[in-house]
């Protein structure tokens, strides 16, 4: 089975959620099915092999992923997360929603100069969230070795957010 086929059998489609016509896609039962956990996880990390020495996960579906490539390639994983999670020194990046704006923090003591990191996500929508992340992890000195997400929603131009970029999409949505 193909990933995108894979994707297609497990991925649920939620209409109206969060809010009125918006499509949600629903990522956990494809992280409740052990084979489509481990395909996503091998799919994401295969494309860097050797490019990346540490993984950095977006909160919250990000950490799942994030968390189980980290282990599988014998890495270290970086929590990203909402504002005011983070209990000691941080980096933060603010950046705009479209109702207001949000925030990004990572650790400071976390992450040494120069360190590849690859960031994970489930969702690259508009690009706001993994834009964010890049923004914050270059204030730390690292260097991003790649983004790599499960679906890529087409037509919100998340990947124009990204230039210089590498970033793998295991599957484009419309
Ligand atoms: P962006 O910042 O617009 O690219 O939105 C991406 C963020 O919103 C990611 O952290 C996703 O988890 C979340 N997100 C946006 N749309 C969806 C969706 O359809 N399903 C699951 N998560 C989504």
């Amino acid at each position: 089975e193909s990933i995108s086929d894979l994707l297609d059998r497990l991925c649920e489609i939620v209409p109206d959620y969060p809010q009125p016509g918006i499509s949600f896609k629903d990522l956990t039962p494809v992280f409740a099915d052990p084979v489509g956990l481990r395909r996503m996880v091998d799919e994401l990390i295969a494309p860097f092999e050797g490019q990346f020495d540490i993984v950095a996960g977006l909160e919250a579906r990000g950490f799942v992923l994030a968390a189980a490539a980290a282990y599988a390639s014998g890495k270290g994983m970086l929590t990203i997360r909402k504002a005011g999670k983070l209990p000691r020194e941080v980096y933060r990046d603010e950046y705009t929603l479209e109702y207001g704006t949000s925030c990004l923090e990572v650790h400071k003591d976390e992450i040494a100069p120069g360190t590849r990191v690859l960031i994970l996500d489930d969702v690259l929508a508009t690009g706001g969230t993994v834009g964010s992340a890049v923004r914050l992890l270059q204030q730390t000195g690292a260097r991003i070795a790649g983004v790599g997400v499960v679906l890529e929603l087409d037509g919100l131009g998340g990947r124009a957010k990204l230039p210089g970029q590498q970033v793998v999409s295991l599957q484009v949505v419309h």
